[in-house]
């Protein structure tokens, strides 16, 4: 994990990209390295694959549940991606950025399109396949789908890529390597942007980071 302060106020990033394309693959790889970063556990209607947590990938609930929760305003965004009920829950989001903290969002185009109107500020990356036709091979060897719900997926792939150009960002994702790389570098940039940093200028200024790493004043 690399050392770095939390910026002056937190970033909501939203990750979005095709079933398959490896977006829990290169986050996983960018919590590992970069500090002071949440992410958002969404609520669905879908089935645990195997191995899922409540509460940790997802919170798995019912349809009843899940129409209680859009209904009563809890969710920041909601929406139906491959047949399932998928929504953002509302507090944890205000909360964090509330108290400078930064979150993740890995949620499909319709949702980053309503958190673009709430939180004009977020920074959105789509996340890129190589061709089409790796999702179908990355989902049969995730081997955590059926055929049929791997079919469902790699034919809407045309529709979440069709709103890339929505983006800030774009991260092709054929080798791994270099994906993890580049997201964690523009995860970087941005928490380094200067209006985000206005505090390390204050402290220069003051003289105070000479301070902090010399206390003799030598
Ligand atoms: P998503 O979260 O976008 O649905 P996953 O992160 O679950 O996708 O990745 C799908 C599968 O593809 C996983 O088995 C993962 O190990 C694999 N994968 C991810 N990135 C690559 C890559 N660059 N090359 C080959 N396989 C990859
Ligand atoms: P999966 O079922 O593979 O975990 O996720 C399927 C799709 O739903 C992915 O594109 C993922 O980004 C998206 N998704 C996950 N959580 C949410 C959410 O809270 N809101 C929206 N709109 N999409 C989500």
């Amino acid at each position: 994990m690399l050392r770095l302060s939390a910026p002056d106020q937190g970033v909501l990033f939203v990750v979005s990209g095709p079933s398959g394309v490896g977006k829990s693959t290169l986050l996983r790889h960018v919590f590992a390295r970069v500090p002071g970063l949440a992410f958002s556990v969404s609520a669905t209607t879908r089935e645990p694959r195997p191995g899922e947590k409540d509460g940790v990938e997802y919170h798995f609930v019912d349809a009843a549940t899940y129409d209680s929760m859009v209904a009563r305003g809890e969710l920041l965004e909601h929406a139906r991606v491959y047949q399932h009920g998928y929504g953002t829950p509302r507090a944890p989001v205000e909360a964090a950025l509330r108290a400078g903290r930064s979150m993740v969002l890995d949620i499909d185009t319709q949702g980053a399109a309503q958190v673009r109107v709430s939180y004009p500020a977020a920074v959105g990356v789509f996340i890129l396949p190589p061709v089409v036709g790796a999702l179908e091979d990355r989902l049969r060897r995730r081997g955590t789908d059926s055929e049929e719900v791997i079919a469902r997926r790699v034919r809407q792939a045309d529709l979440q890529l069709s709103g890339a150009s929505d983006y800030d960002y774009l991260v092709l994702n054929d080798e791994i390597s270099v994906a993890s790389a580049l997201l964690e570098g523009i995860f970087l940039a941005e928490l380094c942007r200067r209006g985000r940093r206005q505090s390390w200028l204050n402290l220069v200024t003051r003289g105070a980071v000479r301070a902090v790493r010399d206390p003799t004043g030598t």
